[in-house]
């Protein structure tokens, strides 16, 4: 069910059910953070590994605060360039904060999602939800009400239409848990951003990719579509099938060969923003013409870039070695 009334909103998770809610990256499937049992429905209802730990989301820092959470100095410094914004910090957990929100770790993310019905009915409540996307574990994640009621609208209470995501990629994840602080995940808010404001370069040494797994669910295909993606020429898939059973996903321009009824461009003025808001929305309309193959064109290695690479990858099939 998809509905506008954010009092109707407030109500559903007050009562432990889950509400899938809009932000600016993706949309997210949110619970009451202080009930437990309504935190466990996000995972059964996901499929989530319950090793992959929730971020929680709130209207303020002072509510953060309150809640015994506390930022460091440089944490302090991007909260208040960022956010609200596309930007989650991991920092110490506090007592009041549920082990199975941060998987038994001892550190929490936390963020301000930046959109206006949301920040509304965050303000409204006296806890904080927990909300990772609101997708089946391992599929694309949703950046509008459809794509949500399309593949959980029977399984949760309602979907709060916020519109469609103005970033269209999840947050980027710093953790501050050793001190300096380290890049987890690319995200809506690009490296260079956040160096500026640090006037540091980010350690990365624990980004996780597929060079560099650091958690089983973040490897190989996890943005997956039905349909086979991948990242290298279409010449090199002829012998699987021809350029009009191919669809291409390409950044500003079309590809030569593949029929333009099967082309889907990012940007055509090649803005990262664009192209990133475009992503996810892509990927599910490559995947619905039922063709035989996706083939995406990778985006040059900065900005949002960075990031729309990342996703491509994982939504990929990987090469058999
Ligand atoms: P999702 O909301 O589905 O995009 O996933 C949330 C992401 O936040 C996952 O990749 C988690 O690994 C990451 N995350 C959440 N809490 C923590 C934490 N305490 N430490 C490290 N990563 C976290
Ligand atoms: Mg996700």
């Amino acid at each position: 069910m998809i509905i506008e009334d954010i009092a109707l909103a407030k109500n559903i998770l007050m009562q432990g059910n889950l509400l899938a809610i809009p932000t600016e990256t993706v949309y997210g499937l949110a619970a009451n953070a202080f009930d437990v049992a309504a935190v466990a429905k996000i995972y059964q209802v996901k499929n989530r590994p319950h090793f992959n730990p929730l971020i929680l989301h709130s209207n303020s820092l002072e509510r953060f605060t309150h809640w015994g959470i506390h930022l460091p100095e440089s944490a302090l410094l991007l909260a208040k360039a960022f956010s609200p914004g596309p930007i989650t910090f991991v920092v110490p957990k506090s007592d009041a904060i549920p082990d199975l929100v941060t998987a038994g770790q001892d550190t929490v993310a936390i963020r301000i999602p930046k959109h206006p019905q949301t920040l509304q009915l965050l303000a409204s409540l006296d806890f904080p939800v927990a909300a990772p996307s609101a997708n089946l574990s391992g599929t694309v994640s949703p950046t509008s009400a459809q794509d949500v009621e399309a593949q959980l609208g029977p399984q949760i209470a309602a979907v709060l239409n916020g519109g469609r995501c103005m970033v269209g990629l999840e947050s980027t994840i710093i953790t501050f848990a050793g001190g300096i602080p380290k890049l987890l995940r690319l995200g809506g808010l690009s490296i260079e951003k956040i160096e500026q404001v640090l006037n540091q370069t980010l350690d990365k040494t624990m980004l996780i990719n597929n060079e560099n797994p650091q958690a089983p669910g973040m490897l190989s295909r996890h943005y997956a579509p039905q349909t086979p993606l991948y990242l290298d020429a279409a010449e090199n898939h002829l012998g699987e099938a021809s350029y009009a059973e191919m669809v291409f996903i390409g950044f500003k321009q079309k590809h030569p060969k593949i029929i333009g009824s099967n082309q889907i461009i990012l940007s055509e003025s090649g803005d990262y923003a664009e192209a990133a808001q475009n992503l996810f929305a892509a990927i599910r309309k490559a995947d619905t013409l039922g063709k035989k193959l996706i083939i995406a064109e990778l985006l040059p290695e900065e900005n949002l870039g960075l990031a729309i690479n990342d996703r491509l990858k994982r939504a990929a099939v990987k090469a058999q070695i």
